[in-house]
């Protein structure tokens, strides 16, 4: 067994215990679950593992302490639980952030209420620092005096300020890098994951008015090849899609999904680069944004934006809405962020539980216009397992909803649902999801410092610039030691990639054991490139130059591969980019 993401196709012909369609976070730790249980696994994603969803979140691994407005007491607890275990698990890839809640006369909830949010807050994550080390525990909340706020907030709004909760949750630093490792952990443990192959419909039998589900057909979307794939049991993870391939079994399962579009951007970093602190900044409209120091910007986000179509774009109203919302927050002393300070944006679409309650709250200033009538932003972020033998469709499974921090908990529960139902008597191993780390980490639950300094020297040592080194030992971990390998074989290898801090070493561990197979998928998702500034074109050709051997590209197909990402880049951004006039 290996910990390398391969694409092996051609082991689908195999006949599995589970196959799970989708790879975001819910479905890749579907399958690490059931492949760690020792059930033999399969998962499929039409596109690149964490290209969905679960790449364009806020980035936090959270109790989510805005949904103790909702009174939903349950899913804070169980995300704050979660949140200590994925820290554990993962301490390179994570970092405990402290967040300000400015309170402003006019703040609404009031000043003593959103202290009360705080405190409860606190409470239900008693269990914080069980078994923490000192890098990953978690002190109480405080109020800081308006003073001590504008020190370390220096860009607020001064004017009605009456100071600040001081409170902490988890910064997932690179959720695509910890959906890859959970790939990684699955495939370890025997999974069957690939990417880039999309599920068409299912598979299967009448039997007595039932239909049987025996499996999918699927096709390969880079070898263009039509395939079936077998299994006991299929679970649909495909999160605010899952309504989607539903809807190919061609008879009414009565599953419904909500999608809600969330948007984020990143700027120019606000307080010029000193604030460590992410803000929960609520502007008088009642919207809020959190504006996070990350990778030396600041990222702003999210929107929650009802929404009918299942691939919405960025629009230039969304972030229009964020920098009004952000602006609305700011002292006079920072220059207002307008569209020129936006260098990229994000967007997800939230999975919800369809509700047929959840109509417009019109008291609900806090949300942004609908064009369907759910309120999406009270909604509520819990998750449901459907079990599609209620309406005749038997060995199928869909996960509704649910939160990236609280993906790793629905897996258990579900392959809990599989053994006490399809995979019955099926014999499987104990497997302890909440003490096992993810692929790449040094230990669990043990302090990242030490490891990560050490395995930054040993890259320095081989000739990576310490702003390299550093952020290579984060992103892999304990592979680290693969692109030590590669840089001590061919030095050439540490040259840095635009100005990102990645290093060209890291394109080919991106191909040959993360299962990378466009340039996309290297940019976007084994890379920080992508996500860290506007890529430049002679970078897209450098990394296609390194990768197109390895991926058996000859030179016309390596131009047209260039060629289509520069053309798919310069789309996502034609989308939200304004004249200048409006900015
Ligand atoms: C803006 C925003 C911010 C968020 N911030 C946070 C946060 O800070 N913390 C947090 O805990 N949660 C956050 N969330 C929620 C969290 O991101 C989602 O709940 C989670 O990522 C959903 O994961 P998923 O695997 O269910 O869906 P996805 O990540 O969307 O994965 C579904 C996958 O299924 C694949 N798929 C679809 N159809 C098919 C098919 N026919 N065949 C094969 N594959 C298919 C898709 O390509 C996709 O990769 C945020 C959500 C949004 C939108």
């Amino acid at each position: 067994m290996t910990a390398r993401l391969e694409r092996p196709i051609e082991r689908l012909s195999e006949l599995f215990d589970v196959l799970v369609i989708g790879g975001g976070i819910t479905g890749v730790c579907v399958a690490r679950e059931a492949a760690s249980r020792g059930l033999r696994t399969a998962l499929l994603e039409r596109d690149d593992f964490g290209s969905g969803t679960s790449s364009a979140t806020t980035k936090y691994i959270h109790g989510g302490i805005r949904y103790l407005e909702q009174y939903d007491v349950a899913v804070v607890r169980e995300s704050l639980r979660e949140r200590r275990i994925l820290a554990l698990g993962a301490p390179h890839l994570v970092e405990q952030t402290q967040f300000i809640m400015p309170a402003w006369r006019w703040s609404k909830p009031p000043t003593p209420l959103l202290g009360a949010g705080v405190l409860l807050y606190d409470a239900l994550s008693f269990d914080r620092n069980v078994a923490a080390p000192d890098s990953l525990r978690i002190p109480h909340p405080k109020w800081l005096s308006k003073s001590a706020l504008l020190k370390r907030v220096p860009w607020l709004d001064a004017d009605g300020l009456q100071g600040g909760f001081a409170y902490h949750d988890t910064l997932n630093l690179h959720p695509e890098r910890l959906l890859l490792a959970y790939a990684q952990s699955a495939a370890a443990a025997g999974a069957v994951l690939v990417n880039h192959v999309a599920v068409d419909s299912f598979i299967g039998r009448d039997v007595s008015g039932d239909f049987l589900v025996e499996g999918v057909r699927a096709t390969d979307r880079l070898g263009g090849r039509s395939l079936d794939v077998r299994a006991r049991v299929v679970v649909n993870a495909a999160g605010p899609w899952i309504d989607k391939v539903l809807a190919t079994l061609g008879r009414s399962t009565g599953v419904g999904v909500d999608r809600s579009k969330g948007v984020h951007v990143l700027t120019r970093p606000l307080g010029g680069g000193v604030v460590r602190d992410a803000v929960f900044a609520r502007a008088q409209s009642g919207r809020h944004v959190i504006v996070s120091p990350w990778m030396g910007k600041s990222f702003i986000g999210p929107t929650d934006t009802p929404i009918t179509d299942s691939d919405p774009t960025v629009a230039p109203d969304d972030v229009d809405l964020i920098l009004d919302t952000v602006n609305s927050t700011m002292s006079g002393g920072e220059a207002p962020l307008t569209f020129d300070d936006v260098e990229l944006t994000t967007i997800g679409v939230r999975p919800l539980i369809k509700d047929s309650d959840a109509t417009v709250d019109p008291t609900n200033s806090a949300k942004d216009s609908a064009d369907d009538g759910a309120d999406t932003y009270s909604a509520s972020r819990r998750h449901e397992l459907y079990h599609h033998v209620d309406r005749g469709v038997r060995n199928l499974w869909s996960i509704g909803g649910g939160k990236w921090t609280t993906a790793r908990a629905t897996a258990e529960e579900m392959v809990d649902e599989l053994a006490a139902h399809e995979l019955n008597g099926i014999p499987m191993r104990e497997f302890d999801t909440r003490s096992a780390a993810a692929h790449g980490t040094f230990a669990w639950a043990d302090d990242a410092e030490p490891f990560l300094a050490a395995a930054a020297a040993s890259l320095v040592e081989v000739g990576l610039s310490p702003q390299s080194a550093e952020l290579v030992a984060r992103l892999h971990g304990t592979d680290h030691r693969k692109i030590v390998e590669l840089v001590s074989d061919d030095p050439a290898l540490a040259s840095p990639i635009a100005g990102s801090g990645d290093v060209e070493a890291q394109v080919i561990v991106a191909v040959v054991d993360e299962a990378a197979r466009t340039l996309a998928d290297i940019i976007d998702r084994r890379l920080v490139l992508g996500t860290v500034s506007r890529v430049p074109e002679a970078a897209i050709r450098r990394i296609a130059h390194i990768a197109a051997p390895l991926l058996g590209w000859d030179e016309s197909r390596r131009d047209l591969e260039i060629r289509a990402e520069l053309d798919r880049r310069a789309a996502l951004d034609s989308h939200w980019r304004v004249s200048p006039a409006r900015a």
